[in-house]
């Protein structure tokens, strides 16, 4: 449910009218806290934590020694000694709400000679820190980090936990998982929160002359399938005695290529509507309505109006001369949040209509979602329109899969991925993520600590459940 449209009995108005009533909240932070972050991003991206390995624990001492240096306790929890997660904690005062920043330490790997500069010298260049992680997201680590460590030092006491974790094993995550997802299974206490703010969004992008900026409240569910074709082998040469599964299989990809599922709007969507348009279309109509008022933000809503199938890969006979009795067919296929795996064979069966194949899924991963009228929405709304006059935020459903999804499936928490980025291009910095020359704008890691700084004040004033 999206904040105008709930009645829900929390006031997003009233909460914003105390806001205004803490002017200290959205003062620009101060010249030795911008120093502060950017020399710990420095730190953090000198070190190697490519994953694989990871050696995350590198990162995670670092960080220790830094917070626990700011009166922050620490702990440290590791699967194997080389790849430890770090867990901070401010303790609540009373029985407040939990908020936890999310971040992790891994990142992928860089090839130096691609690069300008070394990929790991965190080099301070025009305004912007340089090295892999820059972006994703050892900007937002070090951000979190001297968030709690200067909120530590000016006595703050939170009514809830505060609490930092930077996590390993973000990038891999498979079997054996090191990161976030044996956090939530092995120990469960150290990350449970009500409240958590992660990666996944917080781009500034103006539509029809407005600026808006993106948070990520829902995600897709990564559901990828293998049609499995069946047929008859046979030499090349006679085709007719054959029963040839490579073009029966391309039959039944150029159907997958026709699929046209009934459009949906999830409450993302009709938010993000609501603020681009002005109101909510019919969901047939969406797409449309959203392209006269600007045609990027109609691409930027099309994947989340339905389910999305794309064949990506096959593999038929290895040999030339032989009519292959087996073709398999890979399909990245996305289902919306809350949409199942049963609900999208029914569609894609539909489609396919009878035939020699099996469908075998894969993997089903993600796919939850956070409500938007929490108090956590109501702080990153507030935040954004203290930034500048007429912003907005407006919540977005991300076509890929993050961290928040353990979160959210484990304790119910309501997760959001925000962190802004205002002076870098926000096409530019999505190119460069797991890309060479992967910098970040001092201005925004300097930003994305304010917005963090006025979340955690904002959750740590929210009176306890009781
Ligand atoms: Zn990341």
């Amino acid at each position: 449910m999206c904040a105008t449209s709930s009645p829900a009995s929390r006031s997003p108005r009233g909460r914003r009218a105390r806001d205004r009533a803490r002017p200290a909240l959205l003062r620009v932070i101060s010249a030795s806290l911008r120093e502060e972050v950017t020399n710990l991003l420095r730190a953090l991206i000198r070190i190697d934590t490519v994953n694989p390995p990871g050696n995350e624990t590198a990162a995670a001492e670092l960080l220790r020694e830094y917070l626990e240096g700011n009166g922050v306790r620490c702990e440290l929890y590791a699967r194997v000694p080389e790849r430890a997660n770090l867990v901070a904690r401010l303790p609540g005062r009373a029985s407040g709400p939990r908020l936890l920043l999310l971040s992790h330490t891994d990142t992928v790997l860089a090839d130096p000679a691609e690069w300008t500069v070394d990929p790991w010298s965190g080099e301070l260049r025009d305004g912007y820190v340089w090295g892999r992680g820059a972006l994703d997201m050892k900007g937002q680590v070090a951000a979190s980090a001297v968030a709690i460590a200067s909120l530590a030092r000016e006595g703050f006491e939170p009514a809830g936990d505060l609490i930092f974790a930077a996590t390993a094993d973000e990038e891999v995550g498979e079997d054996p998982d090191f990161g976030l997802s044996w956090l939530c299974r092995e120990h469960p206490q150290a990350v449970r929160a009500e409240y958590a703010v992660n990666e996944g969004a917080g781009d500034r992008i103006e539509v029809g002359g407005r600026a808006l900026y993106l948070c990520a409240a829902a995600e897709k569910m990564t559901s990828p399938f293998v049609l499995r074709v069946h047929g008859r082998s046979g030499h090349a040469s006679l085709p007719s005695i054959a029963d040839n599964a490579l073009v029966k299989a391309a039959r039944l990809i150029d159907r997958l290529a026709r699929l046209d599922p009934e459009p949906t709007l999830g409450p993302e969507t009709e938010a993000f509507l609501r603020a681009v348009v002005g109101s909510v279309p019919p969901a047939r109509e969406a797409l449309a309505a959203a392209a006269r008022v600007d045609p990027a933000a109609a691409a930027m809503i099309e994947p989340l109006l339905a389910m999305t199938v794309s064949p990506t890969m096959i593999s038929a006979s290895s040999k030339r001369n032989v009519i292959p009795a087996v073709c398999e067919v890979t399909v990245d296929c996305r289902l919306l949040p809350g949409q199942t795996q049963a609900e999208a064979e029914q569609l894609l069966r539909a489609q396919l209509g009878e035939g020699e194949y099996e469908l075998v899924w894969r993997e089903g991963q993600g796919g939850t979602r956070s409500a938007v009228d929490t108090p956590l929405w109501a702080a990153v709304e507030s935040f954004v329109a203290g930034v500048e006059a007429g912003a907005q935020a407006v919540p977005m459903c991300v076509a890929g899969f993050t961290d928040s999804h353990w979160l959210r499936a484990a304790f119910g928490t309501v997760a959001y991925g925000f962190f802004p980025v205002k002076t870098m291009d926000p096409d530019l910095a999505s190119r460069l993520v797991h890309s060479a020359d992967e910098r970040v704008a001092v201005d925004d890691v300097a930003l994305g600590l304010e917005f963090l700084r006025h979340v955690a004040i904002a959750i740590g004033s929210e009176p306890g459940a009781g």
